[in-house]
């Protein structure tokens, strides 16, 4: 059995707000103490700019930095360190290859980006799409919310130079076959973005597995800091792409008639880099590690579905997303009330949940809908929080019915 509760110890915030039930883990988590020290002993004995420093606290910086793009290596199981490039978070991630990579395609070639993508995954393509004539096309969804996949096998073809699609959908909690999206792409020769946002905190992710040419996450969303992301891509490829941001650390020679660029990844984090936030990022990932990674993922499943179950004995309640594959991530809507009316009473009993269109216009419009009211779960959730939920939800509808 995993222990929650127990394991809420471990985030300050909660003791800051001991009746806080944190329900909007997919906006972004919150921090164990690990992370938050972590921060603040680099801050205290290592602080100094990293690469070349020619004294020992810049060894330190540099070591603590790059031994955190080792751990996010392993954590992901990519081959090598160099397939790690620091962004600030997975828009930065998606706008950089854009911009790059993205660059090489030409007028007439074609994106497929999928119908419950977040802005983050829609709008660098279709800025990119405006830049060079490109065409984007959209896999719509089934009834459940879940990828039509006969629809995405058909706008696949020769003109499709990329894949982009999230792993876990923010919005509804649909998990894509993202394994099986990469060797459909492939056979055409396209290339696959996998948005990984809503992935990581929640599953095991092995890159290698995936088979995905690129790799996006944030690291707000898996326990660590804001301001850190991680691009993964295969060392070869990212050697093969120009870089995106000139400035320092990313060159190998600089003068006024022309510059030359480091090797990746350096090449793509030009000045420098947000070094304490890497070792947050470290310190979130060997805190997940020392979980049951299993029994965490199966917790927040079972959370999922306690509400959702709970949620059917509300006449008033539509649950929007029933894809069979899905993450612990639910959207729902009221018949006579509005979601934002009804977050605003949570929240006076210390829920807090997220409402509005989550960052995914097309999705809400393809469901008829402008906004829902979203829970979303993490490690520390435990079965109270979805009975508090649940009874206040009950009680807030009546008073909005009363109203
Ligand atoms: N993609 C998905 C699926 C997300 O959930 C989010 C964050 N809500 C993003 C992209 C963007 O992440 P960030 O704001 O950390 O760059």
């Amino acid at each position: 059995m995993f222990d929650a509760l127990t394991l809420k110890k471990q985030f300050p915030i909660f003791s800051h707000y001991p009746e806080l039930i944190y329900l909007d883990n997919a906006a972004t988590l919150q921090k164990p103490l690990a992370v938050l020290d972590a921060e603040r002993f680099y801050y205290e004995h290592h602080n100094a700019n990293v690469h070349r420093g020619a004294h020992r606290l810049a060894t330190a910086a540099t070591e603590a930095f790059e031994n955190a793009r080792h751990t996010v290596a392993q954590f992901i199981n990519a081959v090598s360190d160099d397939e790690i490039v620091f962004t600030r978070g997975t828009t930065e991630g998606i706008n950089l290859v854009a911009n790059t990579w993205g660059n090489t395609l030409a007028a007439g070639d074609e994106i497929i980006l999928s119908t419950l993508e977040h802005h983050a995954n829609i709008v660098p393509w279709q800025m990119l799409a405006e830049r060079r004539g490109l065409t984007l096309k959209i896999i719509q969804l089934d009834a459940q919310g879940a990828l039509d996949l006969t629809h995405f096998l058909s706008l696949l073809s020769n003109k499709t130079k990329l894949v982009a699609i999230s792993q876990v959908s923010n919005a509804i909690g649909s998990i894509q076959p993202v394994q099986w999206i990469c060797q459909q792409a492939h056979q055409y020769g396209a290339k696959v973005l996998v948005d990984g946002a809503q992935a990581v905190a929640h599953s095991v992710i092995d890159v290698q597995e995936i088979g995905a040419d690129f790799y996006v996450f944030s690291g707000h969303k898996i326990y660590g800091p804001t301001g850190i992301g991680v691009l993964w891509a295969h060392a070869k490829l990212l050697n093969e792409i120009p870089p995106w941001q000139g400035g320092g650390e990313m060159i190998a020679t600089v003068s006024f008639e022309r510059s030359t660029y480091a090797a990746a990844p350096y090449r793509f984090e030009a000045g420098t880099p947000p070094i304490a936030q890497t070792v947050g990022l470290a310190a979130a990932l060997n805190w997940l590690n020392q979980q049951d990674r299993t029994a965490l993922a199966e917790h927040e499943i079972a959370l999922r579905q306690q509400l959702e179950e709970g949620l059917a004995q509300l006449p008033a309640v539509k649950i929007h997303g029933q894809s069979a594959n899905k993450a612990a991530i639910t959207s729902m809507t009221f018949m006579d009330a509005h979601p934002y009316d009804v977050a605003q009473f949570l929240d006076h009993q210390h829920i807090a949940v997220r409402v509005g269109h989550h960052c995914a216009q097309p999705l809400l419009h393809s469901l008829g809908l402008s906004g829902t009211l979203r829970a979303s779960f993490a490690a520390y959730n435990t079965a109270q929080d979805v009975s508090r939920f649940l009874s206040s939800l009950q009680n807030t509808l009546d008073l909005l019915d009363e109203s």
